[in-house]
């Protein structure tokens, strides 16, 4: 007979003190970080709420990735991916390749992200269309 030990780090401060915090409405183990006091769960049913998966989303959209493109390949909804967004947009930081361009273009949009009644949300941006590329 075996036993199988396997041990779990906090993903967001990486800690080995993890306590169970009872369960989830779909059944899954519910985990308490005892340091960060945070909860998370060893295996995520739901992938939009898996910490590594939004971060890969954040670190896709630093890269100009498409809304659309993230939601084909990571598998998680487009309102999964705009809520990270808005939750976690300001801590985006876009680094240029090149120090200087010749032309860019700044333009901006518009959409409704969630409920209609939390109004407009607004997007301006500098675009370089030499280089296809999101630059602030
Ligand atoms: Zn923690």
């Amino acid at each position: 007979m075996f036993e199988v030990l396997i041990k779990i780090n906090c993903p967001h401060c990486q800690s080995s003190k993890i306590v169970k915090n009872g369960k989830k409405k779909n059944g899954a183990q519910n985990l308490l970080c005892r340091s960060c006091r945070k909860q998370f769960q060893p295996v995520y049913k739901n992938k939009g709420a898996d910490p590594a998966v939004k971060e890969l989303i954040l670190r896709l959209l630093e890269r100009n990735s498409g809304i659309r493109d993230i939601e084909e390949v990571l598998q998680v909804s487009r309102n999964c991916i705009l809520s990270n967004l808005c939750r976690h947009g300001n801590q985006l930081t876009i680094k240029p390749l090149l120090k200087h361009y010749k032309k860019v273009q700044i333009d901006e949009l518009w959409s409704f992200v969630g409920k209609r009644k939390k109004g407009k949300y607004w997007l301006i941006y500098a675009y370089c269309p030499e280089t296809d590329q999101i630059l602030a």
